[in-house]
């Protein structure tokens, strides 16, 4: 009886899951895309799925909204409400997708494999497998540059995933909680309330200024004990901070650090990280080289991206790519050069843009338009082909001249299909949050270039990425969690 229960359970979940459980459909092609971050998944949006068996891969079975994953570092806002789960929009596909959460390990480009790896918890499960492609979608995105410059990895904290605010969250409270216990020594009160971010392109910035916010709104009320000793600097390489930005910008977001009393070390670059300070160096008033030792609690490092082994052991399978260094080169349909069945998007691609999620959202799109148009002009070929053939063997005047036509219409049409251009991306503008409720915004697609800061850009800031959330869902949760923060204050339990 329980057998059969289970049986009928397992109907009903068949039924309600048809996708998971249909088997690949032999006349079509195999189109495996690797990732669900800005690109795969603005791919997957658009794209007809009923054209291909189509296999998605990636070790996050969510897509994550990452403009606003610096707002989860103080609390500002819960991971779970700019998370959304892959399973929920392919569930609504036409035709099944199948998902595989996994990390690729390799692709073969001569056999067309992608080598996957699951790294589960549960004991015993099939972990690795292989996964053969017709067409294959590299998305898979970057990891964190670190330049080799030693103790990053094991000492600092990045800001890319859910993992990372995470462990930043916890780690701001730890610093503060243990700054406060009892006995604690001067000195090392002033490490632990040290919070030191190294990068001042966006994601630097962003946080630095959410930090302090933190540190303004809530922290110094909770804990008035560390009030005068809680600092944020900011350290860059370069002679500025968000160097993306104009001039007048970037004037107005330094002039705001300072008022917000973050300490911005420009010209200074990070050589050494270890467990309780960092290395910098800068060229003092004197001309000389200076090495500064800066004790920190938390380190944050923000320094842009670095190619992901799998990416690069593609690049060294093909010879055209030898020149690549910044990820694989692609053309202007996004075809990774001298592999014509592999395309790339997002920032594992370099195709003369910055590597941004607006970039990666345009080029997945782009995909399902060409994906969509591949599939038509197969499917009026094959018609065609049948058509001529009907032509041939048609005896009588009429249904040849009718065929004819049909021929010529669907002639029309396929000119038609293929017409589509390459690759162009409509740069909308940039964004960044700078703290105390305060934006700059570059957005040149208004009236020349309109750059913008300020309370009321705070605002269009605001609604443009509660605009720009995934689903509906995400956004009723942000702007709870907003109302949530202002009302109540974050929450600063570890
Ligand atoms: P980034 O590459 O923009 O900036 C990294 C900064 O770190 C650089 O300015 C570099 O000079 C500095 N740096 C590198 N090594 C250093 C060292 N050893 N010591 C001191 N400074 C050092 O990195 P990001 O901010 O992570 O951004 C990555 C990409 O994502 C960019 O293309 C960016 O435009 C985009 N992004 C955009 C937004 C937004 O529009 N709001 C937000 C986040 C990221």
């Amino acid at each position: 009886a329980i057998a059969g229960l289970a049986y009928t359970a397992y109907g009903i979940y068949e039924m309600k899951n048809p996708g998971d459980q249909a088997e690949p459909d032999p006349t079509k092609k195999t189109l495996v895309i690797l990732g669900t971050g800005w690109g795969a998944v603005s791919l997957l949006k658009k794209l007809d799925t009923e054209n291909y068996n189509v296999v998605v891969v990636s070790p996050r079975n969510y897509f994550l909204f990452t403009p606003l994953l610096p707002s989860c570092t103080t609390g500002t806002i819960e991971h779970r409400s700019i998370m959304e789960p892959v399973r929920n929009f392919l569930r609504h596909k036409k035709a099944s997708v199948k998902f595989y959460e996994a990390e690729a390990t390799k692709i073969d480009y001569e056999k067309k494999v992608v080598y996957v790896n699951d790294d589960s918890e549960v004991k015993g499960a099939t972990s690795s497998t292989e996964i053969h492609f017709d067409m294959l979608v590299v998305g898979v995105g970057a990891e964190n540059a670190t330049f080799g410059i030693p103790g990053v990895r094991e000492h600092s904290c990045f800001l890319k995933e859910v993992a990372d605010a995470q462990r930043i969250r916890k780690r701001i409270m730890d610093c503060c909680e243990t700054a406060t216990f009892k006995d604690q020594s001067p000195e090392e009160r002033k490490r632990l309330l040290h919070m030191v971010v190294v990068g001042g392109g966006p994601t630097g910035v962003e946080f630095a200024g959410e930090l302090q916010d933190f540190f303004e709104n809530d922290l110094k009320t909770w804990m008035p004990e560390i009030a005068d000793e809680f600092r944020v600097t900011l350290v860059e390489a370069l002679p500025s901070v968000l160097p993306m930005f104009s001039k007048q910008l970037i004037d107005y977001t330094e002039q705001t650090f300072k008022e917000e009393t973050i300490d911005i070390r420009t010209k200074t670059m990070v050589k050494n990280v270890t467990k309780e300070y960092i290395e910098a160096e800068y060229v003092g008033a004197d001309g000389k080289k200076v090495l500064e030792k800066i004790p920190y609690g938390l380190l944050v490092w923000a320094t842009g991206n670095a190619v992901r082994p799998v990416v690069k052991d593609l690049m060294s399978q093909i010879p055209a790519q030898a020149d690549a260094r910044r990820g694989l080169n692609v053309n202007e349909y996004l075809v990774v050069k001298g592999a014509e069945n592999i395309w790339a998007v997002g920032d594992c691609a370099v195709a003369n843009y910055a590597p941004t999620a607006q970039v990666a959202a345009q080029e997945g799109a782009f995909l399902a338009r060409l994906f969509n148009q591949m599939a038509k002009t197969e499917e009026i070929e094959t018609e065609l082909k049948n058509l001529s053939n009907a032509q041939e063997t048609a005896t009588n005047k009429d249904a040849r001249d009718q065929i004819f036509g049909n021929i010529k219409d669907l002639q029309k049409r396929l000119r038609r299909v293929n017409s589509m251009g390459p690759f162009e991306y409509s740069h909308q503008g940039s964004l960044a949050y700078i703290g105390s409720e305060k934006a700059v915004a570059d957005i040149s697609w208004l009236t020349g270039n309109i750059a913008t800061g300020g309370t009321v850009t705070y605002f269009f800031w605001r609604s443009a990425y509660l605009s720009m959330c995934f689903s509906t869902r995400n956004r009723v949760l942000v702007l709870m969690d907003w109302i949530k923060a202002k009302t109540f204050g974050r929450d600063v339990s570890r």
